[in-house]
């Protein structure tokens, strides 16, 4: 099967691991591009990885918030389930990082 995404290399199955927010989840049936990589899991194992990745509490991390204002500055709220995943608690230092225009890393000190 051609590669849809460079269009030059071939999908071959392989087994590759999987990684989700850092975490091992596992090794899974995967179509890789001989060519750019590319890289498909075909639904079976879709559903395996999206199984175990609930199964560890690391579904729906990523999550809307707001900026409110505080005084001067801004104040953006972290969901509890992010905190607990980041092990996050209040008073904690954390450095503030802009990726772009667009992106701001929290990095915990
Ligand atoms: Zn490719």
């Amino acid at each position: 099967m051609k590669c849809t995404a460079c269009n030059t290399g071939q999908y071959e199955k392989k087994k590759i691991h999987y990684d989700f927010l850092g975490e091992r989840i596992g090794i899974f049936d995967a179509l890789v591009c001989s060519g750019c990589k590319e890289t498909l899991f075909e639904s079976a194992a879709s559903d395996k990885i999206e199984a175990e990745v609930k199964r560890r509490g690391l579904w729906g991390l990523r999550a809307r918030s707001k900026v409110s204002k505080v005084g001067n500055a801004l104040d953006v709220r972290i969901p509890k389930s992010l905190a607990d995943f980041l092990a996050l608690k209040k008073g904690q230092e954390i450095v503030l990082e802009p990726i772009d225009k667009t992106r701001l890393q929290i990095v915990i000190a």
